[in-house]
């Protein structure tokens, strides 16, 4: 067979957590929690099962969540959003993803993506046709190159993906750098996919930027975001994705031959738990910061070096002082066999990593036991 992706392979989050539970290790790669979603919300899906929501949810998705997230929406962003013609429920913010780039990409476009970038945007990019440009986020701090980003827009642009907060660098994109995005595609035929999935897991008393927030990004833009991690139950693949009504229409046509809908008995149980604890989202920061820095200030200890991330739940760390002999692939391997922590590759993420990357990516949605015993062994090496 000759394949349509020759390039890809299995994903780095399969092989490394493969590795972690070969070698035993603490597994902070795959980016998932190691506790339990909200009681109340685990209780409401069996509460649903057994009345019998087991059949098909509409295809936009159930409207009490559709309902809960434009209520969210509004709350977070002070946007209303019409929760029938711009709020589609997605098994997953992998499947909104991929339709939002179906929708768009035609064979011969080109979209823009900011390595390192999540390995799932360049694939559905192919599968359309179309032909992913790589521009490099600035080092050390994972900002834009305003420069490089111009010099990539061209007439073939169709699509440009953002991800903030960012994975996996934890940066985040400012209110002025939508501003300057706007300025640059003013006037072009350009559309955002803005993958805002670790939108409520911003740090340090900062404001997350959304694009639903900006009135000319959005009328150009699906906003992206995931169940999986606002409640801490990433194995529910549900997520949603928002845009104006046109955008979302078009969405919409291949969502409904891809999946047609999401999950009836996890789209009750998110709703009621929606409305019955809107709060969640407002203690998120405070829950995710207690971990990062519980990890962090052990860490800070060892011979890596980090700066704290200001988003996600993934922290990068810099090991020139322990084994610069190494790639980060090596690295990664070496840590997860001989001192038992697995952890992310970031090169993994670029088109052409700069050659002197040495970083890897620790998940810390972990219990506070498992992250003291994973920097305990860190501190080690
Ligand atoms: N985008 C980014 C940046 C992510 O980290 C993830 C999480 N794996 C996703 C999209 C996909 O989210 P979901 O599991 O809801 O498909
Ligand atoms: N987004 C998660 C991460 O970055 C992994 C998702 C997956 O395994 N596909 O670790």
């Amino acid at each position: 067979i000759q394949s349509k992706l020759p390039n890809v392979g299995t994903t780095i989050f399969t092989t490394m957590s493969q590795l972690a539970a070969q070698s035993g290790a603490i597994n902070l790669s795959q980016g998932f929690p190691d506790f339990d979603g909200p009681q109340a919300l685990r209780e409401a899906v069996g509460r649903h099962v057994m009345a019998g929501h087991n059949q098909y949810a509409p295809m936009t998705g159930l409207p009490a969540l559709r309902e809960q997230v434009a209520a969210k929406i509004a709350r977070s962003y002070g946007r209303q959003v019409d929760m029938d013609s711009e709020v589609t429920i997605t098994p997953g913010a992998t499947e909104a993803i991929f339709c939002a780039v179906q929708a768009l990409v035609r064979p011969g476009d080109e979209v823009i993506v900011l390595d390192p970038c999540y390995d799932s945007y360049e694939p559905s990019v192919e599968l359309a046709g179309g032909r992913c440009v790589h521009v490099p986020l600035a080092l050390p701090d994972f900002s834009i190159d305003w420069q490089r980003l111009a010099d990539a827009v061209g007439p073939r642009t169709r699509l440009i993906m953002l991800n903030s907060p960012h994975n996996p660098s934890g940066a985040l994109i400012s209110r002025a750098e939508l501003d300057q995005l706007a300025a640059l595609i003013r006037g072009f035929d350009i559309y955002l996919i803005a993958d805002e999935v670790y939108e409520h897991l911003v740090y340090d008393g900062v404001c997350h930027a959304s694009v639903l927030a900006h009135e000319e990004l959005y009328a150009r833009a699906y906003v992206v975001s995931s169940f999986g991690k606002t409640y801490h139950v990433t194995g529910w693949k549900t997520g949603y994705v928002v845009a104006p009504p046109l955008l979302s229409a078009e969405l919409r046509k291949a969502h409904q031959f891809v999946t047609f809908c999401g999950i009836t008995p996890l789209q009750w149980a998110l709703a009621d738990y929606m409305a019955a604890y809107p709060e969640h989202v407002d203690e998120l920061p405070a829950f995710y910061q207690a971990k990062r820095d519980l990890f962090c200030d052990r860490l800070a200890e060892s011979r890596f070096t980090f700066t704290r991330a200001a988003g996600t739940y993934f922290q990068l760390a810099d090991y020139s002082a322990i084994r610069p002999d190494l790639d980060d692939v090596a690295m990664a391997e070496w840590l997860t066999r001989e001192h038992g922590v697995a952890c992310i590759p970031i090169s993994v993420f670029y088109q052409q990593p700069p050659a002197d990357l040495r970083l890897v990516r620790f998940c810390f949605a972990k219990r506070e036991e498992t992250l003291r015993q994973a920097a305990d062994r860190l501190y080690g090496v």
